[in-house]
Formats: C-alpha cells, sequence, structure tokens
C-alpha cells in the first residue's frame, strides 16, 4: 500500500527537483499523464535523470546532454527499470512535464495533471516491474486525489501528438489494465 503525507509518496526515493510552480487551481488534481525517457537516448541506468530534473546534468559528460542540459523539466514520479519509485515534485505543486497539450478540450495539462516518467523508451518493452509499480501508483494517486476518473491516465503522445512519441508503441495498455486487476485480487 502506497501513501503520501503533504504530497510526498513515502515510500518513494525523494529527489526534490527546483522545477515547479503554483497549480493555477491547486485542488484540481485530474489528471495522470505518462511519459517515458532515457538518458542518454536508450541507456538505462545512472544518475543522469535525477541530475537533468535538478538542474545538474553535466553538458560535457555526453554529446546529447549539451542539448538538453539547459532544460528546465521535471517530472512528479519516476519509476525506474526495477520498478524503483523515486519523486521530484510533491503532487500539489505544478511539474513541467507535458509542455504544450490538450486533453479533452481542455490545454495546458501541466495546470491539473500528475506526470510519471517510465525508464524507457518508446520501441524497447517496458518491464513487468514497472507495470505493477504503475499500477500501485495510479490507484494510489486516485485514492489520495479523487478528482482522477478511472479513465484519466493518458500519454504524452495522446495529449500532444505530433510532437511528442512517448511513451510509445512499447507501452502496452492493457498490461497496465491487467496489473490494475491484478491488484485487486
Ligand atoms: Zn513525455
Amino acid at each position: 500500500m502506497l501513501t503520501f503525507s503533504d504530497h510526498w509518496l513515502d515510500q518513494a526515493r525523494h529527489v526534490p527537483s527546483p522545477n515547479h510552480d503554483r497549480r493555477p487551481d491547486p485542488a484540481d488534481i485530474s489528471l495522470i499523464v505518462v511519459h517515458s525517457i532515457s538518458l542518454p537516448p536508450g541507456e538505462f541506468g545512472g544518475p543522469w535523470i535525477d541530475r537533468f530534473f535538478t538542474n545538474c546534468l553535466d553538458p560535457a559528460a555526453h554529446p546529447f546532454f549539451a542539448e538538453v542540459a539547459a532544460m528546465r523539466v521535471s517530472s512528479h514520479f519516476l519509476i525506474d527499470r526495477d520498478g524503483e519509485l523515486t519523486q521530484y515534485v510533491p503532487c500539489d505543486r505544478r511539474a513541467w512535464h507535458a509542455g504544450r497539450s490538450c486533453w479533452r478540450d481542455r490545454s495546458e495539462c501541466n495546470d491539473f495533471s500528475v506526470g510519471i516518467e517510465l525508464e524507457g523508451e518508446d520501441q524497447t518493452p517496458y518491464t513487468a516491474s514497472q507495470y505493477r509499480i504503475l499500477a500501485q501508483l495510479v490507484h494510489s494517486l486516485r485514492r489520495a486525489y479523487p478528482r482522477i476518473a478511472a479513465d484519466a491516465v493518458t500519454g504524452h503522445c495522446d495529449i500532444a501528438p505530433g510532437r511528442k512519441t512517448d511513451p510509445g508503441p512499447a507501452f502496452d495498455w492493457k498490461a497496465l489494465e491487467q496489473a490494475m486487476e491484478e491488484r485487486h485480487s
């Protein structure tokens, strides 16, 4: 069972990011956005995602890092390949993960969503641990923030089509559904 204290998940590793601000309506937390990230692209492990979300990525450490090191972005959560959970931004604050986006006629999804990054990339199957932990996290978020409806879980590619492709064709929505059901059994 996952629990929250002051909008921080008790069971997650906490790596506070400075990249957040006030939600226009702090009570409106009604959408979950699933992303994927890997740094450098296609490689898993290492300290790079933590450093990226805390503005400490060394641009000299990899050619790709030089391109992205100056970006100021964040997500509420990361689930790594082993299913380990990290939280960067408390849920009542607006993390900077979705960018220009639109969900069911509402734009600026950062305003009202929780961002969850899966360590991965579009074409590589996600791990069973990631689906299991994601299902637990979605369930716990919906319990803590009841405005998140059962069907209010979407992919970054779905709210920013043409601009974003994550979590990509490798993300298996049926596997998430199944993991949500198994959680009950
Ligand atoms: Zn994304």
